[in-house]
Parts: structure tokens; sequence; C-alpha cells
């Protein structure tokens, strides 16, 4: 079939089809401009940082903002997504607990229960009993309490994307792939000069999507946009025995104090991710290289060992199994840890859609 041929003009560009860039064409197709969004992306979609999300998904969050967006997504996640564009999701709705070891950490987590009360989550704060009910598995010592959010789960996050993909064009807008853009000017008149690998297209709104290449792609328009890159690891084990026989997903774990960072099933498999409080890795400082795609680093067991030691020692049951696959890529971060969405400052008509820790 003749390739369509490639656009001069639109109302709105996107460059990056990650689950952010992707997300918004949705939903700006939703809002009625499916046929006026262009979306670039270089590679494949999902082959930035999306594809090797561990893609959990909470409403404990401390962020009025953040949690909003948490229970919409949440919500088009577990049902409206898939209904709308027959495309399988495969939402996990398993529920999360946060745990706390100090009477600070109840603190934080009835300041989060009163966020997550007050936006109408399904939240509760409860003792380590009904952990132990839920999740029979966990090493409980010196736990004190957790919040239960048991409504949250986890998701393919390549799914997702692929399924706002198809609502996206379902609503006419255009996604083009293999197509990287390689310069972004603003014309005289406002409008915005977009040069690809296939052509140089004209628009209104320009959105950077561009994961942990949106920094360098701000330059070529003049931005400084405040983020950088950090490495980040999970680990997924041969199947646990105790697993094979539960007929029910356990609860997500998060435990930031002991594991640094969250435990679950992958399938019948045991899934540990850890942000290691110490010798945290950055990366790319000066340019995140054009010809990566799907790029994972080596896995550094030296950076994570303490955690990963004291995750075995939470959860005994995966004390002698082998690990059969890590996984260590990249994520954008924020200073503040709020990603960076809306309007570039003292730029007219251009928008920020990336910065996100979290996809
Ligand atoms: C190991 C790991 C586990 C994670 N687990 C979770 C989790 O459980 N939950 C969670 O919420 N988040 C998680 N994250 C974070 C999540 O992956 C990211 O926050 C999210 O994927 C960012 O999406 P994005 O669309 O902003 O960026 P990306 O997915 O990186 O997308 C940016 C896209 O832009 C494209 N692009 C860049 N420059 C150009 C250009 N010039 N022209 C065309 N295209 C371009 C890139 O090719 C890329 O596809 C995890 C991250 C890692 C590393």
């Amino acid at each position: 079939m003749a390739e369509k041929e490639f656009p001069a003009q639109a109302r709105v560009v996107i460059v990056g089809g990650g689950v952010m860039g992707v997300g918004l064409a949705y939903h700006l197709a939703h809002e009625g401009w499916g046929p006026e969004v262009v979306l670039l992306e270089k590679a494949e979609l999902t082959s930035g940082s999306t594809w090797h999300a561990a893609g959990q998904i909470t409403h404990s969050t401390s962020s009025f903002g953040l949690g909003k967006c948490v229970d919409y997504n949440i919500g088009l996640y577990s049902g409206k997504l898939e209904q709308e564009t027959g495309q399988a999701v495969t939402w996990h709705g398993c529920g999360s607990f946060r745990l706390a070891y100090t009477w600070d950490e109840m603190d934080w987590l009835r300041h989060t229960l009163s966020v997550g009360r007050s936006l109408g989550f399904n939240i509760e704060l409860v003792g380590p009993e009904k952990v132990a009910e839920l999740h029979p598995f966990y090493n409980l010592e010196g736990v004190l309490g957790a919040l239960h959010t048991p409504d949250d789960g986890h998701v393919d996050p390549t799914n997702v994307t692929m399924a706002m993909a198809a609502g996206a064009r379902q609503l006419g807008a255009r996604i083009i792939r293999q197509c990287r853009a390689t310069n972004i000017t603003q014309a005289g008149n406002g409008e915005w000069i977009v040069e690809s690998e296939k052509g140089t297209i004209r628009c209104e709104h320009l959105v950077n999507a561009g994961g942990t290449y949106a920094r360098q792609m701000g330059e070529w328009s003049g931005l400084q946009l405040p983020m950088t890159s950090m490495t980040h690891h999970y680990f997924v084990t041969e199947p646990v025995p105790e697993f094979e026989a539960l007929d029910k997903e356990l609860p997500v774990i998060r435990d930031d104090k002991k594991v640094s960072g969250y435990i679950r099933m992958e399938q019948k498999r045991g899934l540990i991710g850890i942000y290691e409080k110490d010798g945290s890795n950055s990366v790319w400082h000066d340019h995140c290289p054009w010809e990566y795609e799907n790029w994972l680093f080596d896995a550094d067991y030296d950076r994570v060992m303490p955690w990963l030691e004291e995750s075995l020692n939470r959860m005994p049951i995966f004390a002698d199994l082998g690990i059969q696959r890590e996984v260590h890529g990249a994520i954008s971060h924020p200073p503040d840890g709020n990603p960076l969405i809306g309007p570039a400052p003292g730029v007219r008509n251009y928008w920020c859609c990336c910065g996100t820790q979290i996809g």
C-alpha cells in the first residue's frame, strides 16, 4: 500500500510517541481535535521509557493534582479504554499497601489519607494485621501501619499506549512512526516549523513529549527544561511455587523504608523494584543519543544490593529463587517531582508534556 503523503500543515504537532504523547493525542481527539493532530515518533511507539515501565499506578499520593490524574487514569485503564477501542489493556486491579515503620511515616500516611479522602478515593489506614490477611507472605516485622488503596493496580504500559493510539486514530489523529523531528523553530507569524526525517510540517501548537529527549529538543527553541535522566531497576524472579495455588493476585506492597521500592506478583513470578536511596545514578548529562531505541543498561547489582537483600528478607519465599529478568532503564526526572505539563514560559504555543517520573 502506498504511504500517505507527509502532511505539510497541522493544528497540533506532538513530538514523542510514549504514553504521554499518545495519551495527549487520544485526549485531544476526544476534545474534537482528532483530524488536526499529528504525532511524530522517531522509532516505534513506546520505544523510549514507556515499554519497560512496571506499570503500577496508585491512589496513595499526597498531591491533589497528581491524585486527580491517577484516579482518572485508573478509571480509563480498568474499563473504558478497552471497551472503546477493543484493544486489550490488561488491567490488574490487585490493590496496594504503602507501609510505615516509624511514627513520622504514619503521620505522612495520615496526610496522604486526608488528601485521598477529600478526593473521594477508596483509601483507608490499616494495621499490620490487615496487611497480613491480604498478603500472608510479607514479613511485617516492625510495621506500624499501612495505607490500603484497594482500587490500585498495574497495567501493561505498551498495551495502554497502543489502545490510546487506536482511539486517537479512530477519531482522525495521524501518527507517523520512524520519523524523527530534527529541528523546531518559530516563524515570524508565530507558526511552528517542525523539520523531520520525512519532511517539514507547520503547525499552530507544538507539544514536546520527548521523554528523556525533551530537554535537548527544547534547546532547539531556546528553552532550558529543568529535567535530568535517572536510572531505575526492577527484577523478575523465577516462578514462585507459593503463587501457583493462588486464585487471586496479591496486592502491590510499597515499602519505602526497607525495600525503597515496590514488590508485586508478575503473573506467577515475583517483581521487585528499587529506588536506591544512596548512589542513585543519572545518565545522558549532555544529551540522550538519538539512535537509542528500547534502550536498557546492564544491571548494577552493587548499587541496589542493600535493598535487594532486604526485599528477600521481607519476602522470604523469594530467597532461594533466581532472577530471570533484569530491567534497568532511564526515567526523566524534574527537580521537584512534578511533571512538566502546560505552556512553556515565554514561548507562545509551545507546550510541554514531559518530565514525568511516573507515567
Ligand atoms: C524500570 C522502570 C520502571 C518504571 N515503572 C513505572 C511504574 O510502575 N509506573 C509508572 O507510572 N511509571 C513507571 N516508570 C516511568 C515511566 O516509564 C515513564 O514515566 C513514562 O514512560 C514516560 O513516558 P513519556 O511518554 O514521557 O516518555 P517516553 O516513553 O520516553 O516517550 C518519549 C518518546 O519520544 C520519542 N522522541 C524523542 N525525541 C524525538 C524526536 N526528536 N522525534 C520523534 N520522536 C522523538 C522517543 O523515541 C520516545 O518514544 C518506570 C520507568 C522505568 C525505567
